[in-house]
Order: structure tokens, then C-alpha cells, then sequence
């Protein structure tokens, strides 16, 4: 298939890049590079040059975009291209908003315009915001609630879609969709080819890491009070190749014909506490980890896993990597081998 990526140098991005074209596809991947890396274009460029190129651009460039799609005979886009975090997005909602919906809008109008029948949507569990006790693990049915510009501008994307889709299916031009709903993505290539490269970084598997490599004296525990077994707070820590694989059953699953319009959780089902994946890094790096305590961050709910039934049921969705440590081990091994994150690939 001949698919768009959007934020194809990014984190999330570029793995799923990668395993598109270990399946054998044509890629083009758009990415501004405000957060992405050019160096993860050119790693994915040296692994399959005939069917991989970055085009550096933004998903709000109308022309630039309807012309990829037209240009490539694109057949299926992925969205990634986003803002991504939550505490920014807080302090400059205007940003997000731009950037995660005007820029969707473009991309969308853009695709309905060509007649790309296929979105497979970047959303985000945030976008349930704090649910009750009772609905947890997650369900997709659960209320969607969000609690900050980043998990409202994520829920906006999935109202553009399904109203696209409406206006898709009563003009009879086929269209269908996914919003893939995520939890906490983490860990990087097993082949060490690509990794994870945020700045600021404030994600807690690559904070705990720094500590380990000596970049940050300790890490900041955010809360120890919670109404957890430890005090600090469970998440669901899903491995980003197995992200990328849900990526493309996705897009294969949609049937634009019916216009489909799915969401589906992408998270391994387990909850880890904050010092559960300090204790798996001690175990994986042999680093004493010096930890700290602080007050609990704006916005943190106390639990968040998924209830992972429908993703498998209906896409086949079952994780490949659930053993935390594993997954603290595969970010280690990119870490410890770039310390400079892809400043040091490109050494
Ligand atoms: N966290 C922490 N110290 C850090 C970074 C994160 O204690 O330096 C906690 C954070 O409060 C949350 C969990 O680790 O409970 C996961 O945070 P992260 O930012 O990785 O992902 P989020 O769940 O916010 O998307």
C-alpha cells in the first residue's frame, strides 16, 4: 500500500514507519521536524531508499499536502503529527489546538478532497481524562472526559473523523477510520536502529534512564500518596513496536466500503507503579537510581490501564512485550548507545 505518515521523524512515528517498510511498503512521511529528528528520515531512508522518503513539511500546508496525496496515489494515511505534551498544553493551549486540530482539519479536508479512504488517528487515552474507579481497566466505552488541552485537542481529531465519516458515507465516497487510544508507549527498536529522543524529556521510563547514565542526579517521584499499593501511580507501559505492528493491522482492518469507524485501546492490560519501574531499571541498568519525592503533578489520575478485550478481539491486538523489565531493557539499550539521543547516530 502507498501510505502517509505524518510525523514520520517522531517518536511514535518513525517505528511504525519502520515496520511498515520491513512489510514491504511505500512510505512518505511528512514531518516539520519542530520535534522530529531528521536522522530517524535518514535511518529509515538507508533502510529501504526506494520506498522511504521524509518530506519536510507541516500537515497545515494544504497544497503541499494534497499534492503528496494525489502526487504518491496515496492510499492510507496515518496521523501522527501532534504536540504531545500534556503539561505544555496546559500552559499554551492555543498551540495545541493549532497545531493538533487546525493542522488535522487541513490534513483531513485535504484527504477528503483526493478521496483517500483511509485515517488511522494518533489519539490518546488521555482523551478519557479520570474515569470512576468502576471503569477501570479502561473500555473503550468509557466516557470521554479529558482533562487538559492535549486530551481535548486528541478527542476533537476523533469528532472530525466520525463527522467526515457521516459526510463520507452520505456522499457515498468511501472513507473509513481508526483512533488508535494510547497509553504509555515506551521502549525503542529491538534492532537498536531507532530509539526515543524527546526534549524537554518528561516521560518516566527515559527520565529514570537519564538518572542512570548520570545526565540527571535523581529522579522526582510525583506523589506518594496515592490510593495505590506503593502511594505512586499505575500506568500501562505498552512497547512501541508492538504500537507500530497495531498501526498496520489497523489500517488493513478498515473497510472503507463500510465506512468503519473503529477506537480501539492500545495498552498491555498490566499497571506499573512509579517505583515498580524505578525498582525494573535498578534491575536492567545496575544503577543505584537516586529517587526524591515530590508533591503530585497537576493532572495525574491515580490509575490508567486498559481494558484491552476489544483491540485484541477485533484486531488481533495482543502485545508481544508485557514484562516491564524487558521493556526498560529495550529503552536502555537505545539509551545507553546514544546518550545524545540521535545526535549521537549521526556521530
Ligand atoms: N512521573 C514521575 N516522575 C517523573 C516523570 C513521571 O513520578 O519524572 C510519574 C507521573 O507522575 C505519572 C507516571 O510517572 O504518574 C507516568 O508519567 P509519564 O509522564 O511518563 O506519562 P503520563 O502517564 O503522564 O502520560
Amino acid at each position: 500500500m502507498n501510505v502517509l505518515v505524518t510525523g514520520a521523524a517522531g517518536y511514535i512515528g518513525s517505528h511504525c514507519c519502520k515496520a511498515l517498510l520491513d512489510a514491504g511498503h511505500q512510505v512518505i512521511g511528512l514531518d516539520n521536524l519542530f520535534r522530529g529528528h531528521a536522522q530517524a528520515g535518514e535511518i529509515l531512508a538507508a533502510r529501504a531508499s526506494d520506498r522511504f522518503q521524509l518530506v519536510v513539511g507541516d500537515i497545515a500546508d494544504r497544497v503541499l499536502v494534497e499534492s503528496l496525496l494525489r502526487d504518491r496515489k496515496i492510499e492510507g494515511v496515518i496521523h501522527f503529527a501532534a504536540l504531545a505534551y500534556v503539561g505544555e498544553s496546559v500552559d499554551q493551549p492555543g498551540s495545541y489546538y493549532r497545531h493538533n486540530v487546525g493542522g488535522m482539519q487541513v490534513l483531513l479536508e485535504a484527504m477528503h478532497a483526493v478521496g483517500v479512504q483511509r485515517c488511522v488517528f494518533s489519539s490518546s487515552c488521555a482523551t478519557y481524562g479520570e474515569p470512576p474507579e468502576q471503569l477501570i481497566p479502561i473500555p473503550e466505552t468509557c466516557p470521554q472526559n479529558p482533562v487538559s488541552p492535549y486530551g481535548r485537542s486528541k478527542l476533537i481529531g476523533e469528532w472530525m473523523l466520525r463527522d467526515l465519516s457521516v459526510a463520507s458515507a452520505r456522499a457515498k465516497r468511501p472513507f473509513a477510520f481508526a483512533a488508535m487510544r494510547y497509553f504509555n508507549v515506551a521502549g525503542c527498536a529491538l534492532d537498536g536502529s531507532l530509539g526515543e529522543d524527546h526534549t524537554p524529556e518528561t516521560h518516566l521510563i527515559p527520565v529514570v534512564l537519564e538518572v542512570a547514565l548520570g545526565k540527571r542526579p535523581h529522579v522526582q517521584i510525583f506523589g506518594t500518596d496515592y490510593p495505590t499499593p506503593d502511594g505512586t501511580c499505575i500506568r500501562d507501559y505498552v512497547h512501541v513496536e508492538d504500537l507500530a505492528r497495531a498501526h498496520l493491522a489497523a489500517l488493513f482492518k478498515l473497510d472503507p466500503a463500510r465506512f468503519d469507524q473503529h477506537a480501539w485501546n492500545l495498552g498491555t492490560g498490566s499497571g506499573f507503579s512509579v517505583l515498580q519501574v524505578i525498582e525494573a531499571a535498578r534491575r536492567v541498568t545496575g544503577h543505584a537510581i537516586p529517587m526524591i519525592h515530590q508533591p503530585r503533578r497537576a493532572g495525574d489520575p491515580a490509575r490508567l490501564f486498559s481494558d484491552t478485550r476489544r483491540a485484541e478481539v477485533e484486531l488481533g491486538f495482543v502485545p508481544g512485550i508485557t514484562d516491564l523489565d524487558e521493556i526498560v531493557r529495550s529503552a536502555w539499550q537505545w539509551f545507553r548507545t546514544h546518550p545524545q539521543g540521535y545526535r549521537s547516530a549521526s556521530r
